[in-house]
C-alpha cells in the first residue's frame, strides 16, 4: 500500500471481511472467467489454496481473447495463443483439460450473446454440480469491463435456472480500477467521460467495505500466483515484434496489477436457491 487512503480503505476491507473457512476452501467450485487471466487476477491465490485443500475445480473461459491487439496481430492468432495460455494456467491449478472449458464467445461482445452464455453456463453447472460458483463481482464497474458485467449477468441467471442450492462467490477485478487503488486513470480512458468516472470512483470507493464479506489470505501463494499469471504471456509480456504491445503492467502505470498482489483476495459470498429442490 502506497498511500494513506489506500491503507485506510484496505484496513476497512480487512475489518469487514472474514477468512474463508476450511469447508469453504475444500468445497468444489466452477470458476467463471470472462477473459484469459481474470481467474488468476481475481482468485488465483484462493484457487491454489483450494487445490491444496483437495477441492474439485473446473474453469470456464467465456470469451476467445481475440480482440485486444487486433491492430497488431490477427484475431485468429490471438485466439489460439490465449486459449493455450488459459489451458496452461488451468493446469497449474490442478484442473484437468477436460474440466477446462472454452465457450469462445467473441471478446468485447459477450453482452450480445446473453441467451447462449446462460445456456452454456447452465449446462456446465448441471454437468459439474459444484458447491460454489465463482463469478466476476457485481461491483466490477460497467464502464471498464462490459464482458465482466455480461459474465456476471449470465452466471446469475444460470444459477437461478439451475435451481439447486449453490454458493456464489463474487470476485472483483476491474473494481480495483478506481481511486485510491489506482491514481485517477485520466490518460487510459479519457473517452469514458470525466463526470461518470469521478462519481463512480467515489461511490465504489466509499462502499468497498460493504461490497465484500470474505477474504482469503494469500501471502504464501503470491509467488506462485505471479508465476501462473505469467502463463498468460500475451497479457504480461510485449510481443517481440511489436514494441507497442499493451500489457497488464501498463494499466495505471502498474498500480492496477499491484492490487492483485497485496496478500489478500476479497469476495462476496452468499447462498442461492436454498429453497430449491435438491442436490
Ligand atoms: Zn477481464
Amino acid at each position: 500500500m502506497r498511500t494513506y487512503f489506500q491503507k485506510k480503505r484496505y484496513q476497512a476491507l480487512l475489518a469487514a471481511t472474514t477468512e474463508f473457512s476450511a469447508e469453504e476452501l475444500s468445497a468444489s467450485a466452477l470458476v467463471v472467467s470472462p477473459h484469459f487471466d481474470d481467474e488468476t487476477l481475481g482468485c488465483g491465490g484462493t484457487l491454489l489454496l483450494k487445490k491444496k485443500a483437495g477441492a474439485d475445480l473446473s474453469l470456464v473461459f467465456m470469451t476467445d481473447g481475440s480482440t485486444s491487439h487486433r491492430n497488431l496481430v490477427s484475431p485468429e492468432y490471438l485466439r489460439r495463443v490465449r486459449a493455450a495460455e488459459g489451458r496452461e494456467a488451468a493446469k497449474a491449478y490442478g484442473i484437468a483439460d477436460r474440466s477446462c472449458y472454452l465457450l469462445d464467445f467473441p471478446e468485447t461482445q459477450l453482452d450480445q450473446q446473453h441467451p447462449a452464455a446462460v445456456k452454456g453456463l447452465l449446462a456446465l453447472l448441471e454437468k459439474n454440480r459444484p458447491e460454489q460458483l465463482f463469478l466476476p463481482a457485481t461491483a466490477d464497474p460497467l464502464l471498464w469491463s462490459p464482458d465482466h458485467n455480461a459474465t456476471t449477468r449470465a452466471a446469475l441467471e444460470a444459477a437461478k435456472a439451475y435451481g439447486a442450492p449453490l454458493t456464489l462467490v463474487e470476485y472483483p477485478v476491474w473494481f480495483w480500477y478506481h481511486w485510491p487503488w489506482v491514481p485517477y486513470p485520466w490518460r487510459d480512458n479519457y473517452q469514458a467521460g470525466i463526470v461518470g468516472r469521478l462519481s463512480r470512483s467515489y461511490r465504489l470507493g466509499k462502499s468497498a467495505a460493504v461490497l465484500f464479506n470474505k477474504k482469503v489470505t494469500i501471502s504464501e501463494q503470491l509467488k506462485e500466483k505471479r508465476a501462473i499469471l505469467g502463463q498468460h504471456r500475451s497479457q504480461m509480456e510485449r510481443h517481440p515484434d511489436h514494441p507497442d504491445w499493451q500489457i497488464l503492467a501498463d494499466v495505471a502505470g502498474g498500480e492496477f496489477l499491484n492490487r492483485f498482489f497485496n496478500g489478500h483476495e476479497f469476495f462476496r459470498l452468499y447462498r442461492v436457491n436454498t429453497q430449491g429442490s435438491g442436490k
